[in-house]
């Protein structure tokens, strides 16, 4: 099955990964702006690896026939340092208008932090003045109901911000519920270790449904395993789930919230005619 995977950071993944996503049916992903394995200290930093993200990996991943799109911005676990922060937000036009950006993220909270929140809706006052989609990053552990809240109640605070043009990703099953039914997407981080499982998203899809329901693999510098959608597959199959559901989580889903961009445009290798 053709797949896609909408959250996972291959600047931190060998060339060897990306051939075994492709021969696993991985036909695209988004890779979120984030941590790069260290704390970056200029905005120059920061326009190498926007450069990193719109040049290099979408050739690295063509060479797979795998189409690679990017979110922008400085994510929540440098943004403790606010001037380098509005730096960057302020370097973003500079590449917005590249054809793989899908948008601004992941954006959101890594400690719950004033200036995490300060910094979380500058980015958001970017995006309505840019009418980009918002990727949101929750933040982890005992962190996580919190956060969650906290980042629902500024997007909610704000009515310029359609919920269907918003994903808020790494929910678990005490947060599921408040994004869905805010009307957000969702996304599900697959973790050997940590967030959930493929087995927990199962789980969560048959009890919430498939609208609005992403699942990803995160693969970054973290322990993490980047053919945990293929994973999911496999156990929704083992389920006796049909292939269209399946279908729909991981393919339809992340393409229809992608869709919403202007600059998206995707080649759907399994309608593809030969020539
Ligand atoms: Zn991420």
């Amino acid at each position: 099955m053709y797949y896609v995977d909408p959250h996972i950071h291959m600047v931190s993944r060998t060339t060897d990964d990306y051939e075994t996503l492709a021969r696993m049916g991985c036909v695209a992903m988004s890779e979120p702006a984030f941590w790069a394995g260290f704390d970056r200290c200029s905005v120059d930093g920061f326009r190498d690896y926007f450069r990193q993200l719109t040049e290099v990996e979408p050739a690295r991943a063509a060479q797979f026939g795998i189409q690679h799109y990017t979110w922008l911005c400085i994510n929540a676990k440098e943004a403790e340092n606010v001037e380098l922060s509005r730096e960057v937000i302020a370097m973003i036009p500079e590449f917005i208008n590249c054809p793989n950006v899908l948008g601004i993220g992941e954006i959101g909270l890594n400690k719950n932090t004033k200036n995490e929140a300060t910094v979380f809706v500058e980015h958001l006052e970017l995006a309505i003045k840019l009418e980009e989609l918002i990727l949101i990053h929750t933040p982890h552990l005992e962190d996580k109901l919190k956060g969650t809240r906290m980042i629902l109640d500024m997007l909610q605070n704000d009515k310029r911000i359609q919920p269907e043009r918003v994903l808020v990703d790494h929910v678990e099953e005490h947060t599921i519920k408040h994004v869905l039914d805010a009307g957000f997407w969702a996304g599900m981080t697959m973790y050997p270790v940590t967030k959930c499982t493929p087995q927990r998203a199962a789980d969560m899809i048959e009890i919430h449904g498939t609208d609005r329901l992403c699942v990803n693999s995160a693969g970054d510098w973290g322990p993490s395993k980047p053919t945990a959608v293929p994973d999911l597959i496999i156990e929704m199959r083992k389920r006796g789930h049909r292939e269209a559901d399946i279908r729909k989580v991981v393919f339809d889903n992340p393409l229809t919230f992608f869709a919403q961009n202007k600059r998206f445009q995707f080649k759907d290798p399994s309608t593809e005619t030969n020539p």
